[in-house]
């Protein structure tokens, strides 16, 4: 560490705030005990979440808060501050150069960003990035990561947390799911055989390997101790306490799966309640640490999922659609925000948000100008004036999702929302959805034919948008060409 940040660290170490990113991987708008919704669900009442219910009650709860349809795009994106069509890591990713897209009659996907992202120049299909904990770390922030990193592939330098700016990687690597949440399995997919599956290891906590004992917990304890650390030696911290559960495999939580079967469940929905409300227990065990260790009040919180509940998985009602579909229950999250003495107490937020906003967010709250430093150009915009009460105008913005491949069903698609309307387009037939989802939340009622106007004033920002990005299309086979964006698409009609 260089001297002059030694002593930028010391200056400020009393006054900068800790940050905790609390990343749940997989989990739906709608599968927690907080409402997130006008109304509480079926699946409110369903799931037990006592430690969310406690942040929404000190914190601010959005929402509208968005993030991609599948697992890398988002993660790349929250640690960029980039949009999935610009940082071109548009599907998930695991073995360098082997992109997971199902065959498609007609289209294939372009030349992604199958290897992720890295700090390195000259990595083939790599987005080169400068990675938000570098730039905490350059200010003097301990950066902690814990749990699934999912940002580069195997064999190339972002398969490493350490590579990306984080001074202590436990148990993230390439993989975007465990091998097993079970101690007694060694976290490991060795005892799957058809097909051996060991690249989803959880590399590291050999110390629980062979015990009675829920990978949730395991992480928990392992970032507790991390930030006890960090708190003797005053530095200030940025966990990233980036959960594998509620991601598959769906294999239960011993310590709240009964419940749940008493409670009338059925075996699956029983597991899926019970490693959600493991996932909780460790929110709430480290916030009990943080006021332990007397930082609680110079602490924020900060809750957020990755994608919405994947389809094997009960529907996010009133939500549509799965992980990876471009409708709201792929892509709206539950996200909570505590910023002691900042944030009104059970305070709520309308206003739309995005996952890449989280990169100038946590930056601002942290303190660090980071205008000018970064290789990538940023799309995100700060959400800290809503923590204040402020407002921020958004009618105007344009939220943008990308999907340029043919995935376990979902098909290639771009989407565009502003305001309260949603264009999506799907590339294999061209076809067009119009939603209001101020009216119909939904998206049950397509408006593409009756509102023509608005389906081209949308398909024009939709085109403008991916175009500045240079965002990849999928290919059409026959022509050898890209398909074209909407706006071009409806100035040929
Ligand atoms: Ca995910």
């Amino acid at each position: 560490m260089a001297l002059g940040v030694m002593c930028a660290a010391h200056i400020h170490a009393d006054t900068r705030p800790n940050i905790v990113f609390f990343l749940v991987d997989d989990m739906g708008w709608q599968e927690t005990s907080v409402p997130f919704h006008t109304e509480v669900t079926e699946l409110n009442r369903r799931y037990h979440t006592p430690n969310m219910q406690r942040l929404a009650a000190d914190g601010m709860k959005f929402t509208q808060a968005y993030a991609s349809a599948v697992c890398s795009p988002t993660r790349v994106s929250a640690i960029t501050g980039m949009n999935a069509a610009r940082h071109r890591v548009t599907n998930w990713t695991l073995r360098k150069n082997a992109s997971p897209d199902n065959p498609h009659k007609t289209l294939q996907p372009p030349v992604w960003n199958v290897n992720g992202i890295c700090m390195e120049q000259g990595i083939e299909r790599t987005y080169q990035v400068t990675p938000l904990p570098s730039l905490l770390r350059e200010a003097g922030y301990r950066t902690i990561h814990v749990g699934k990193a999912h940002f580069g592939a195997k064999e190339t330098p972002g398969d490493d947390p350490l590579n990306l700016g984080f001074d202590i990687n436990i148990a993230g690597h390439a993989a975007g799911g465990p091998g097993s949440y079970w101690g007694e399995k060694n976290f490991s997919a060795a005892w799957r055989t058809d097909p051996p599956a060991i690249i989803w290891d959880v590399p590291g906590l050999e110390d629980y390997h062979g015990k009675n004992i829920y990978l949730t917990e395991a992480l928990t304890l392992e970032a507790i101790k991390a930030v006890e650390q960090s708190v003797a030696e005053k530095e200030p911290f940025y966990l990233y306490m980036s959960h594998y559960a509620v991601h598959a495999p769906w294999e239960k939580d011993d310590r709240f799966y009964q419940t749940y079967i008493d409670a009338g469940l059925k075996p699956f929905e029983a597991t899926l309640a019970s490693m959600i409300e493991g996932m909780d227990k460790s929110l709430g065990d480290v916030m009990a640490a943080i006021k332990r260790f007397g930082v609680e009040n110079n602490t924020i919180v900060i809750f957020m999922s990755d994608n919405g509940s994947p389809s094997q998985c009960p529907r996010n009602l009133p939500l549509r659609g799965h992980k990876l579909t471009p409708y709201e229950g792929g892509t709206r999250e539950p996200m909570i925000v505590k910023w002691p003495g900042v944030t009104k107490p059970a305070a709520s937020c309308d206003t739309p948000l995005i996952i890449e906003d989280f990169f100038p967010s946590i930056l601002e709250l942290a303190g660090v100008d980071w205008h000018g430093k970064t290789k990538q150009s940023v799309d995100g915009r700060s959400f800290v004036p809503l923590l204040k009460g402020d407002q921020i105008e958004s009618e105007d913005r344009n939220f943008i999702w990308h999907f340029p491949h043919n995935y376990s069903g979902q098909g290639s698609f771009s989407a565009i929302r502003r305001g309260p309307w949603k264009l999506i387009h799907h590339h294999s037939d061209q076809r067009l959805e119009l939603f209001n989802l101020e009216t119909d939340i939904g998206e049950k009622h397509n408006h593409a034919s009756d509102q023509p106007v608005r389906v081209k004033q949308l398909a024009n920002e939709l085109g403008k948008e991916l175009r500045s990005k240079q965002a990849l299309m999928p290919i059409n086979k026959i022509t050898g060409k890209p398909v074209a964006f909407a706006d071009k698409l409806l100035q040929d009609e």
